[in-house]
């Protein structure tokens, strides 16, 4: 197997090439041609054929290549199709804030949490990506537009806590000067909620931001459109979201997507303000996407005003998150849908 060399950090890196005969000064300079976007191995001009030659055979450079680009033409969002090195797909949505540029990235090919109101959820998993790919989706946005991006998202496909070792050597490589250099404020994890991971996650006290996707506030609710609420419950999730603003000092988020008849009752927004009362948190209620064919629809926006009401009434701090790019479905894991479909 051959190693991926864009997923080590520069220690990792110079006990690598010395362990196999180079010197450690290399290491230094290998990075360089990564950080300039090198896409070959013979693009690196200042390193000995010898070297070149050792890298070629053992590793390889990692890439998301973008092969689909959907732009909105409401607003400034772009989809992205990439494609990884052995084939696989994923997607990401760079956004437009007043704030800067703010990427949202996968960090798994499907999903294995099968929630049914998810795009990715419905159509399967096949692997976990690997730091650099998480990287690479970044850099490859970042060179398509000529800009630096200044927030990233995990909020693509994937369940960034069922692939954690990977996910934690991206944070901690994606902020070094070695690499894009993103501060970990300027990164936000999205999980539906594992809950051991969530506790992992805190103890280690980055700066960075975790947003639960929470979407029903009782079990009966919740484990109907969200299983893994089976294994980890509601109670035992909230009790992990609070250890991590214990920890942290750090507010958390909620998501919760208003699907009409299943979720968005005055009851279940009071409910919703019990669970929440008192945590230092922020709800983001975003009207469903209507994708799986499971024949959600939006709430209404009277709905949604009387849910967010509710809810701020109790004190709780909330808000109906404007959805971006609504009309090049920018959800993730849509566009490969439809691409693996041949509508794109
Ligand atoms: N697996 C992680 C992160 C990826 S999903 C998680 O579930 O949190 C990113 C966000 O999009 C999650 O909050 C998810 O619940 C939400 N989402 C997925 N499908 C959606 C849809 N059809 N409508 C609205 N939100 C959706
Ligand atoms: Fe996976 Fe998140 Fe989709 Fe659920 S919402 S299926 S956890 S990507």
């Amino acid at each position: 197997m051959l190693t991926d060399i864009k997923s080590m950090n520069l220690s990792e890196l110079i006990a690598y090439l010395t362990d196999n005969g180079f010197e450690k000064f290399r290491a230094k300079q290998v990075l360089t041609w990564i950080k300039q976007d090198a896409r070959s191995f013979d693009d690196m001009t200042n390193i000995p054929a010898k070297l070149r030659e050792f890298l070629k055979k053992n590793t390889y450079l990692a890439k998301a290549q973008i092969v689909r680009v959907q732009r909105s033409k409401i607003d400034d969002t772009i989809k992205y199709l990439y494609q990884l090195y052995d084939g696989e797909y994923v997607e990401g949505v760079l956004m437009r804030y007043h704030h800067g540029l703010s990427v949202c990235i996968s960090t798994q090919v499907g999903c294995k949490m099968g929630c049914t109101f998810c795009a990715t959820g419905k159509s399967g998993f096949s692997r976990s990506l690997t730091a650099s790919e998480m990287i690479a989706q970044i850099r490859s946005a970042e060179l398509d537009v000529g800009e630096r991006i200044s927030n990233v998202g995990l909020m693509g496909m994937g369940e960034p806590f069922d692939n954690y070792d990977n996910v934690i050597r991206f944070l901690k490589l994606v902020s070094s000067e070695d690499s894009l250099h993103i501060g970990m404020r300027h990164i936000t994890i999205s999980t539906c909620g594992i809950v051991p991971r969530m506790r992992d996650f805190a103890d280690l006290q980055l700066q960075c931001g975790l947003s639960v996707s929470l979407h029903a506030p009782d079990d009966e609710a919740r484990s109907r459109t969200m299983p893994i609420n089976r294994r980890y419950p509601i109670a035992e999730v909230i009790a992990a979201s609070k250890y991590y603003v214990d920890k942290t000092n750090r507010r958390i988020s909620f998501e919760y997507a208003l699907i009409s008849g299943e979720n968005d009752s005055d009851n279940h927004a009071r409910s919703l303000s019990e669970l929440l009362s008192g945590m230092l948190c922020h709800v983001n209620l975003i009207p469903v996407n209507n994708v799986t064919g499971a024949g959600y629809q939006k709430s209404t926006l009277k709905r949604q005003n009387a849910f967010v009401n509710i809810l701020a009434q109790a004190g709780i701090n909330a808000t109906v998150r404007r959805t971006l790019g609504s009309d090049i479905d920018a959800s993730c894991g849509q566009l490969k849908r439809n691409f693996m479909k041949g509508d794109v």
